[in-house]
């Protein structure tokens, strides 16, 4: 508690006294002055609870608008919006030279998941700096983001950038439960205040750290597709004294029995390719020449018997199999309505998760020949398609570039994510996304989402000059405007 006080004098204090210069602990080539500002931006979002239960993304949203105006940010191009008062969503654009390119929008979300005091070691949100991490809910997902975002944005305008676009920045609400109120209310009503040619997420990705190296950079531009089904089989039922050779449990057993048995075949997409091309260096050598063996020979037009042998060993993997293919497996069981009765009724919820390129319709029908006669087949909980985002060549040949000097040795591996963000809804809208936090950490090392969240202070302000370098990369201005 004493370091946390300490802590939060010190920001304070610099944030008054520029001039005077706190001691800059970190070794990153951030300048010291974006190094003390991103640790002012981090504690004020960080201390600001944004929880779905008792916090508010209004709140903070606020925070940071009264920061941007300070900064020069005109007040018509922030926008607070929002379903309803606790849950708001922040919109900013940065005015760029009007070279008829669409914009950059640059996302991060502003929600935390709660925190429950009492099992944290220390105030989970009061940001404290310990042995070199930032610790409190929300330092790494997806406060670093926020932190990144916001610390760039005042940059720029104090260093007079004018991109050769507009660049917005959407902080949203609700990116930990549904988007209801976050992504999907603002793609509803909102559209046109974040459309724009591509997102760079800062909410995913990363740098994975091993053995105190770099290891890989990751970017997400792809995510499986989550799909509900549930199988039902319905009988007349009767006395359990006289049982009949058709019962609905059994024939919902002999369903879920071919579904155990039966898998979709796999396929590559552009994404999948590229990630087992670049991240066989990093496998043991057996698994390295079956990735590169699958990305070469497994084709769409037909596979070569090489990569064929290789998908089946590489698909015992759970892993890899959910990275070749669309799964389906049963989760919940239920049937039946008294000990001494047949049942009249036996269900499973069977989950999905479709490769971007399965059209539900086609792993509806599939399910449906598994399934057989008398075992009904309905969606559950309905999907929301996401095109995998195409790998721009100008963007991976920029990261390549910037990850050899930020992150030395960590080759640049394009993935599909196995769970979803934000980027699901900005796909469907039309909208590729690369999450790509650069945030460098050792795998697990966060704890987000758990107790005791910390981030390495070195990587918040690394990943800030990191984004920074990348807009600048990708924005150049190209374009003048006459005075
Ligand atoms: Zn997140």
């Amino acid at each position: 508690m004493t370091f946390t006080c300490k802590f939060s004098r010190v920001v304070s204090s610099v944030a008054g006294v520029v001039l005077l210069g706190a001691p800059v602990q970190a070794q990153s080539t951030l300048p010291a002055e974006y190094q003390r500002l991103a640790r002012e931006v981090l504690t004020e979002a960080v201390n600001t609870n944004t929880e779905a239960s008792i916090g508010s993304t209004t709140a903070l949203a606020k925070k940071l608008q009264t920061r941007l105006i300070a900064a020069g940010y005109p007040a018509s191009d922030i926008h607070i919006v929002g379903p309803d008062r606790k849950n708001q969503n922040l919109i900013v654009r940065l005015r760029g030279a009007r070279s008829g390119r669409k914009p950059i929008l640059l996302a991060a979300h502003l929600d935390v998941v709660e925190a429950r005091k009492a099992d944290w070691t220390n105030d989970p949100f009061l940001l404290r700096l310990e042995n070199g991490f930032f610790l409190g809910r929300g330092a790494e997902d997806d406060k670093s983001g926020v932190t990144v975002l916001i610390t760039n944005l005042i940059r720029w305008k104090r260093e007079k950038w004018i991109p050769d676009r507009d660049i917005i920045a959407y902080f949203s609400a609700d990116e930990e439960s549904d988007a209801t109120k976050g992504v999907q209310w603002v793609l509803a009503h909102e559209k046109a205040l974040i459309d724009a040619e591509y997102a760079l997420n800062t909410d995913g990705g990363g740098v994975e750290l091993a053995n105190g190296k770099p290891r890989m950079f990751g970017v997400e531009a792809s995510e499986k597709v989550y799909v509900t089904f549930r199988f039902e089989a319905v009988n007349p039922g009767g006395h359990s004294s006289r049982p009949r050779p058709d019962n609905a449990i059994y024939a919902l057993a002999h369903a879920l029995d071919r579904l155990e048995a039966f898998t979709f075949p796999a396929k590559l997409n552009e994404v999948s390719r590229t990630q087992l091309e670049r991240s066989a260096a990093l496998q043991a050598p057996d698994t390295a020449a079956d990735m590169r063996a699958i990305a070469r020979g497994y084709l769409d037009s037909g596979a070569d018997s090489t990569s064929k042998a290789a998908m089946a060993r590489l698909s015992r993997d759970p892993t890899f199999n959910a990275l070749f293919r669309t799964t389906c497996v049963a989760t919940k069981l239920e049937g039946g309505h008294a000990d001494n009765a047949l049942p009249q009724r036996a269900r499973a919820t069977v989950n999905c998760r479709m490769l971007p390129t399965d059209p539900v319709t086609e792993v509806e029908a599939a399910l449906k020949r598994v399934a057989g006669e008398g075992i009904s087949v309905v969606v559950s909980d309905p999907s929301t398609p996401s095109d995998a985002s195409p790998l721009r060549p100008e963007l991976m040949s920029l990261l390549d570039q910037l990850a050899a000097r930020y992150f030395p040795g960590a080759p640049v591996i394009p993935s599909m994510a196995l769970g979803a963000s934000d980027g699901l809804f900005l796909r469907n809208a039309g909208i590729p996304t690369y999450s790509l936090s650069a945030i460098a950490e050792v795998d697990g090392e966060s704890n987000a989402h758990g107790l005791n969240e910390k981030v390495r202070e070195k990587s918040i302000y690394d990943a800030v000059a990191f984004w920074n370098d990348m807009l600048h990369g990708l924005a150049a201005k190209t374009v003048t405007l006459a005075p």
